[in-house]
């Protein structure tokens, strides 16, 4: 069985963000950038079942400039097989993202396609769930378990009242959620190795799909700064300042 997992260069997790002064988005000049973190989940998830011998092949693919290359060799350390780049400098938008990677997945025909619920910088959650319907498949959303067998997968789903269990007839689109599994680090061999394993880089607009933007951003906010607390002596203390704050005397 094939996968093809999708993976997107964010800013770093633990990177403050700063808003350019024009308010038209994030500063992105001298910044850390990485995998997205759901992305490295769905890596590992492939990578383990090929270690459990049920996949044969994982391919990466990521959308974005020439730097994406560095999160894909990133994946390929992790145990990714094979790699794609499908380089444009504009940041596309899930629909655009969701029919390149549908354009891909005719390519490559994955039984299984395994992706970040959703990427940190845009929080949009939307492409797994785009992908699918362009390519009429089974989806199952925020996997925090995954059991492949007899041509379907059986996902725990997270949902806001506990855990959901759905069997997905494959081919399948999975977005992967937080708990599924703990990503492993890529040790120095392995990104030695890497360095070595194919890494096709196409350039967006061969895929012949209409990527262009459909959204205009109108304004960007840092969030608003939160108010230093105070520090009370007593619960009586705590009980005044309540009534004085809802203006209860
Ligand atoms: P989103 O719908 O933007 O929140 O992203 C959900 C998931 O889609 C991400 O976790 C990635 O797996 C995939 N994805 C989104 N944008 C890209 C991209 N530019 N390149 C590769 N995968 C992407």
């Amino acid at each position: 069985m094939k996968v093809l997992v999708p993976v997107k260069r964010v800013v770093d997790h633990n990177v403050k963000i700063r808003v350019r002064n024009d308010g038209s988005g994030v500063d992105l000049a001298n910044v850390k950038m990485a995998m997205n973190p759901f992305d490295e989940i769905a890596v590992e998830e492939a990578v383990r079942l090929k270690e459990a011998g049920i996949a044969t092949e994982i391919v990466v693919v990521s959308i974005g400039p020439a730097q994406a290359q560095d999160v894909l060799r990133n994946a390929l350390a992790i145990g990714a097989d094979r790699a794609i780049l499908v380089r444009t400098e504009t940041p596309p938008e899930p629909l655009a993202v969701a029919k390149l990677l549908k354009r891909i997945a005719e390519r490559e025909s994955p039984e299984l396609i395994l992706l970040g619920k959703q990427a940190i910088d845009d929080d949009a959650n939307q492409t797994g769930q785009m992908l699918s319907a362009l390519l009429g498949w089974s989806q199952a959303t925020f996997a925090s378990h995954i059991a492949v067998a007899d041509g379907a997968a059986v996902v725990t789903r997270e949902v806001d009242g506990g855990l959901q269990v759905i069997r997905a007839r494959l081919p399948a689109v999975i977005s992967v959620d937080l708990r599924l599994n703990e990503p492993r680090y890529a040790s120095l061999p392995n990104i030695m190795k890497a360095k070595k394993k194919p890494l096709e880089d196409l350039a967006a607009e061969s895929l012949g799909v209409d990527i262009g933007p459909r959204l205009t951003v109108v304004a960007t906010e840092e969030p608003t700064v939160r108010q230093a607390g105070v520090r009370v002596g007593s619960a009586a203390e705590l009980a005044g300042k309540l009534k004085e704050a809802a203006g209860v005397f």
